[in-house]
């Protein structure tokens, strides 16, 4: 079910619960409103539906990921980068790293650890940054 976009500063600064396999619709619902916005918007988190859980949804090289749980824990090579946000307006300027670590738990809930770069890691960086309530 494509849902609305939350805007509201004040739930989108809560930093998220973490995700259960009680969470799998939640993942479904995220995936399709991401879908429905494609044409401006490469990932999402749970909390921009309104869901405070932390699961991200983005576009992985033309192909559509979902995580549970995600965590960055090695970053490498900092810079700046200007990003937009569906639940905000205009551009803002944040610090990014070209290479990312992640460790997530997929759709069985399996505990992984992926090495991220370029564009789908500046993705990933924002997603997660929507989980812990930090918006650009
Ligand atoms: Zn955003």
């Amino acid at each position: 079910m494509v849902r609305p976009i939350m805007k509201d500063p004040l739930f989108l600064a809560r930093k998220a619960e973490p995700a259960t396999a009680a969470d799998i619709p939640v993942a479904q619902d995220l995936l399709e409103t991401l879908i429905a916005h494609k044409d401006h918007c490469v990932g999402m988190a749970a909390n921009m539906i309104g869901v405070n859980r932390r699961i991200i949804a983005f576009d992985n090289e033309g192909t559509y990921m979902v995580m549970y749980n995600p965590e960055i824990i090695k970053t490498a090579q900092p810079y700046y980068a200007e990003e937009g946000c569906l639940s905000l307006d205009g551009v803002r300027p944040t610090r990014r790293y070209k290479s990312i670590k992640v460790r997530y738990q997929n759709e069985a809930f399996q505990v992984r650890l992926k090495t991220f770069t370029g564009f789908t890691a500046q993705i990933i960086q924002h997603e997660i940054d929507h989980c812990e309530g930090i918006l650009i």
